[in-house]
């Protein structure tokens, strides 16, 4: 893979933005020479489930940030220290997701459980220095004797164990001669302070548990803060960049390297992406998933990099989404019409041209012959002329959207009516000239026209003008498709916002896909390959499903046109 393009890097044709805080920290210790001029960042995922949008703006932040600077680097790591809730499938989907984004860890894939070993002594150093201690308080016992944010703890029993001792038990809690959750090694520091954290932590846990990389090997598991440390210590990480809630866990990573008289990163906090619409934690996406809310973790309507993917979402959009947000210290939540606005310009730019009618209303051009075809030369991206044009059949039996048509047309609707004329986009005039009826319904099932041929292309050589252009298909040469169309999980704008006991699934909307069987499409969408993204003139944007076979397209709509999000913004300046 070549280097990768992060859209972090300066463009000399955009004008220089400032520098977010995290860059002035960085420039600051360049200038400095505090890390050797090295620019050393990481993204540091836990394997219990899928990558979401969230971390999205993490991967975007730590790999943006080492390309910015010569000789950067960043690692992708799996900080995969908890056996019991990580899989092989969370690590492939994972490292999927990263390179689809765009970013590259040339050799630098690191696992966590690779530095086991190294962890396990330096906790024997703290043990030989009297810093730690081997605990056989139970885990209810430990959090009694942790006190509050008003109380201070109390002391273990166990906290002035001799070295000895604490050696032989800590040898043995690995050996395996305990039981589960019967010890632990905790830090010894101050059961006073008012820093929770800092008040004995835990550093390991006895549990028999089989990892995916180191199957059985270990029955003793470090805990995030002792171990994330260390692993940003060994591979030399130089700004250490994590979420908000970490903040006051950074006394203890500090201490931790201070005791152990190793190399010290900084661990820089930042607020967590949130989004309007959407739940944002790894815990609730899983569920979402186990109790069959969504198809699984790709399922398009899911903030996950998978989902959003096979929704249609472009790594572009995606990048520009998050250099928009940009990255700051106060947590926020962002609207979701920001990341529909991304995925609209970039498609725009990018996504040809298609017709497809997702609602047929069958059309007869009366005084078009029977056996008679044409090829009509459609544009296939008027933003990008590069792209070329495509033709596109026309013949007497048509397909329109039957939301095209209004048999008592309201005011100001425009479209099609009985003895009105609009534009067929690339084609002709057409004027409607009767109606057939569902004789058991009534409802109109067939409408008749005539074209004018002098309008072939679209205009009129005697200048009358029509208030109206509508997409169509040719009904012989059209094929069948499925569309898939999604809203939104949560109808509320905070999934959290519930009744007292009820919790954010009371907030799933029953209607978020909507699946449309009979829908009909140009046959230059004749075996479209799954991931391929179009535009659906006057619909949306739509991306061929992984579901779809030749013989039978399925799409998924990314986005609809309209662009809620420039008139957010456009409201916001005035
Ligand atoms: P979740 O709360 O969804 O389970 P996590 O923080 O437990 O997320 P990790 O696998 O530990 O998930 O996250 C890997 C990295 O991604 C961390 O550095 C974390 O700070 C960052 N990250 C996770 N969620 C977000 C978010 N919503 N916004 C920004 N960064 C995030
Ligand atoms: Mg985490």
């Amino acid at each position: 893979m070549g280097k990768p393009e992060t859209g972090n890097k300066h463009d000399p044709s955009e004008p220089a933005r400032s520098l977010n805080f995290i860059e002035e920290i960085v420039e600051d210790d360049l200038r400095t020479g505090k890390y050797d001029g090295r620019v050393h960042t990481r993204f540091p995922p836990e394997p219990n489930g899928y990558l979401h949008i969230g971390h999205a703006k993490s991967i975007c932040l730590n790999f943006g940030l080492a390309a910015q600077y010569p000789g950067g680097k960043c690692n992708l790591r799996f900080d995969d220290t908890n056996p019991v809730k990580e899989e092989q499938e969370y690590i492939d989907s994972i490292i999927e997701d990263v390179r689809w984004l765009g970013f590259d860890w040339e050799d630098r894939l690191c696992y966590a459980s690779d530095y086991f070993e190294s962890m396990y002594q330096y906790a024997v150093q703290l043990l030989r220095a009297g810093k730690a201690y081997v605990c056989d308080l139970t885990a209810e016992q430990t959090r009694e004797y942790r006190g509050t944010l008003t109380q201070p703890g109390r002391e273990s029993p166990y906290r002035n164990r001799s070295v000895e001792e604490n050696l032989d038990l800590f040898a043995r809690m690995r050996a395996g001669d305990f039981k589960d959750g019967s010890r632990t090694l905790r830090a010894k520091i101050d059961m006073a302070s008012p820093n929770l954290n800092l008040r004995d932590p835990v550093m390991y846990r006895i549990l028999r548990a089989t990892h995916p990389r180191t199957g059985d090997e270990w029955c003793l598991y470090p805990m995030y803060d002792w171990a994330h440390g260390l692993e940003d210590a060994i591979e030399s990480i130089t700004h250490s960049i994590c979420t908000l809630e970490f903040e006051n866990h950074r006394p203890l990573y500090d201490w931790f390297l201070e005791q152990l008289g190793v190399y010290r990163p900084r661990q820089i906090e930042f607020a967590r992406l949130e989004m309007t619409h959407t739940v944002m934690s790894k815990r609730k996406l899983l569920e979402l998933v186990r109790e069959g809310h969504v198809r699984a973790w790709d399922d398009p309507r899911m903030p996950t990099l998978s989902g959003m993917r096979r929704r249609g979402y472009t790594p572009q959009a995606i990048r520009n989404f998050c250099s928009r947000i940009g990255v700051n210290k106060v947590n926020s939540t962002v609207d979701i019409a920001l990341l529909e606005h991304c995925i609209r310009e970039d498609l725009n730019r990018c996504a040809p041209r298609v017709m497809g009618v997702l609602r047929p209303l069958k059309v007869v051009i009366n005084n078009y012959p029977e056996d008679q075809a044409e090829e009509l030369e459609a544009v296939n991206n008027p933003e990008d002329p590069a792209m070329g044009t495509r033709r596109v059949p026309f013949s007497r039996v048509l397909y329109i959207e039957q939301d095209d048509f209004r048999e008592d047309p309201p005011p100001k609707y425009f479209r099609l009516a009985p003895g009105r004329e609009v534009r067929l986009r690339y084609a002709y005039y057409v004027k409607c000239t009767g109606v057939v009826r569902d004789p058991r319904t009534g409802e109109v099932v067939e409408l008749h026209c005539t074209y004018d041929p002098a309008t072939r292309g679209g205009d009129s050589p005697d200048g009358r003008k029509v208030k109206a252009t509508l997409h169509w298909v040719s009904a012989a040469h059209s094929l069948p498709a499925e569309v898939r169309l999604y809203d939104p999980l949560f109808a509320k704008e905070d999934p959290g916002d519930v009744p007292e006991g009820a919790d954010y699934k009371n907030n799933l909307k029953p209607d978020s896909i909507e699946i449309v069987t009979s829908c009909r499409v140009e046959p230059g969408l004749a075996g479209a390959a799954p991931g391929s993204r179009y535009q659906f003139e006057r619909l949306g944007y739509f991306c061929v499903d992984s579901d779809s076979r030749p013989d039978a397209l399925v799409f998924n709509r990314t986005s609809t046109l309209r662009d809620t999000w420039a008139r957010i913004e456009k409201s916001q300046k005035t």
